[in-house]
């Protein structure tokens, strides 16, 4: 059985207009200009043809950045966020998540990320993982980052060690170089990724200890993947510098206050847009199922949001709102992402890619989604649940 989708105004992230994709196996087969079905069709294959009726249709989303199996607990055991339900991925248009540990390395382990990530799976979405936590030296399961990025295969580096911020482990620059090399070894080994994903806090030493270790190492700048870099116009700033000396940088979807001294990541994807630097070198992630605390200047937690997935579509359409075309800002959610994290199959809807797909509706929301050429959330109505759900 294939699928048509046909009359889909497409952004594969970049502008197609009104386009047919065809879909089979799992897979993206061909796209065409609409309309073309009598011209590529077989009369030899059942084929369901569906009409978008000029809906938008754009890759499914690549978060890179998500509490997959819960966060938080900075205000005590208590305040553990649970893990989100594959609904909140599903509804969000997130078809591809890379999932981590936070602040607590302590009650949380890597094996039971990677369970999280597999059950995420089994709910057909596409799921990989960070190994380590905010901590060095890290929490792993074979004994070393270099050991968990090669023998297991979900795992494609090392996050969110965190860096500027009172939770860290205060890492010395001799500790991020050591880590960095074990991620960038490891990626040439396994064949993966092999980044740092690096928490950056509020702390004025920002992004200092990563220019550092560009002055004194040898690893290359892409394997430093430091995230929400837009907490703080000055940390934003480090964060173009180290872009232009080829980093790539990823900004949170989370809400920031008026008084606030961050940019919402759609101001920031705009600045970075118009910034001159490469436009690859962009992505926003959600934070989703992360504990978002508000700490008083002694440390002590005295409020919480939790980061949500759906933030990402909603960053999206306000990206627009500001004048961003879809076809500038999509690549943040989808192409970057796959590229910087060697997703090969993924971001992208063209011939070979897996057939990870999202139709916009109203205000931008996730019409319909699909991924792996299984529907799971049709014209609103979801389709697959977990299991306590
Ligand atoms: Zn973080």
């Amino acid at each position: 059985m294939l699928t048509l989708l046909d009359n889909a105004e497409l952004y594969a992230p970049e502008e197609r207009g009104l386009s047919a994709v065809w879909i089979g196996g799992g897979r993206v087969l061909a796209v065409g200009p609409a309309g073309s079905a009598a011209a590529a069709g077989s009369a030899a294959l059942a084929v369901e043809r569906i009409d978008l009726e000029g809906r938008r249709l754009i890759p499914g989303l690549v978060d890179c950045h998500a509490h997959i199996s819960g966060g938080g607990g900075e205000d005590g055991a208590a305040t553990k966020v649970p893990a989100p339900l594959p609904s909140q991925f599903i509804g969000a248009g997130v078809t591809s998540v890379v999932g981590l540990l936070g602040t607590d390395d302590v009650t949380r382990s890597t094996g039971e990320l990677l369970a999280a990530a597999r059950a995420l799976r089994e709910s057909g979405i596409s799921a990989w993982c960070w190994t380590g936590g905010y901590h060095l030296p890290p929490t792993t399961l074979t004994g070393s980052l270099r050991g968990d990025i090669v023998h297991l295969d979900l795992v494609i580096g090392a996050g969110e060690i965190a860096l500027s911020d009172h939770r860290s482990s205060q890492p010395t620059l001799e500790e991020l170089l050591k880590a960095a090399a074990e991620c960038h070894l490891a990626g040439l080994l396994a064949r993966k990724a092999g980044v740092l994903h690096l928490h950056l806090g509020d702390g004025a030493r920002g992004l200092g200890l990563v220019a550092a270790a560009l002055e004194t190492g040898e690893i290359p700048a892409r394997v430093y993947h430091p995230t929400h870099v837009n907490r703080r116009a000055a940390l934003f700033e480090e964060a173009l510098g180290l872009a232009a000396r080829g980093c790539h940088v990823d900004l949170t979807a989370f809400p920031v206050a008026e008084d606030e001294d961050g940019f919402p990541a759609e101001v920031a994807l705009q600045r970075f847009l118009g910034s001159g630097l490469p436009a690859r070198r962009v992505s926003v992630s959600s934070d989703g199922g992360g504990c978002l605390p508000v700490f008083d200047e002694q440390g002590r937690m005295v409020s919480m949001e939790v980061g949500q997935s759906a933030a990402l579509l909603e960053t999206l359409s306000r990206a627009e709102a500001l004048g961003l075309a879809l076809e500038a800002a999509l690549p943040a959610f989808t192409s970057n992402v796959a590229d910087h994290l060697r997703l090969p199959r993924k971001g992208r809807i063209a011939p070979g890619s897996d057939a990870d797909l999202v139709v916009l509706g109203a205000e931008g929301r996730a019409r319909s989604v699909m991924a792996g050429g299984e529907w799971l959330l049709r014209d609103g109505v979801l389709l697959r649940r977990g299991p306590f759900e």
